[in-house]
């Protein structure tokens, strides 16, 4: 069964100076998900360790840290029916190199390490992420388009 879902999606460093943000918001609008929030952080490496707290131990767990705080990111909280896994998809594999082409990473990105987006991956860490992340708490409006997405 689909549920209405919320995930957090986040443009990197590389995808804020490459010029990416408004091609990967509008992705996500398209498709019909209802933005929840949305801002530009620089993150603190503390920030970023809690973040990325599964990774602690890899072998590209420095350089992953060193590259997210190396610029500001463009923090984001999307929902809709499915959101987690369907931004995982529209996302692409972790390594762009087999990502599909239509899929963001797939048409934008070579390199595993400059993958520009962040999406989470599960409806936990998700939910984690959106705490790390929206401490101030989430703004409820409601979309007019809802009843032209959803049956
Ligand atoms: N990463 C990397 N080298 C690797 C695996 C991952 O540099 O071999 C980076 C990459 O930027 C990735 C991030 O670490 O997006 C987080 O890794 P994860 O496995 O969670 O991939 P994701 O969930 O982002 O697809
Ligand atoms: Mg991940």
């Amino acid at each position: 069964m689909s549920k209405t879902e919320r995930t957090y999606i986040m443009v990197k460093p590389d995808g804020v100076q490459r010029g990416l943000v408004g091609a990967i918001i509008a992705r996500f609008e398209q498709r019909g998900f209802k933005l929840i929030a949305l801002k530009l952080v620089q993150a603190t490496t503390e920030h970023l360790e809690l973040h990325y707290a599964d990774l602690k131990g890899k072998p590209f767990f420095p350089g992953l840290i060193k590259y997210m705080a190396s610029g500001p990111v463009v923090a984001m909280v999307w929902e809709g029916l499915d959101a987690v896994k369907t931004g995982r998809v529209m996302l692409g594999a972790t390594n762009p190199l087999a990502s599909a082409p239509g899929t963001i990473r797939g048409d934008y990105a070579l390199a595993v390490g400059r993958n520009i987006c962040h999406g989470s991956d599960a409806v936990d860490s998700a939910e984690k992420e959106i705490k790390l992340w929206f401490p101030e708490g989430l703004t409820q409006y409601s979309h007019s388009q809802e009843n032209w997405i959803f049956e």
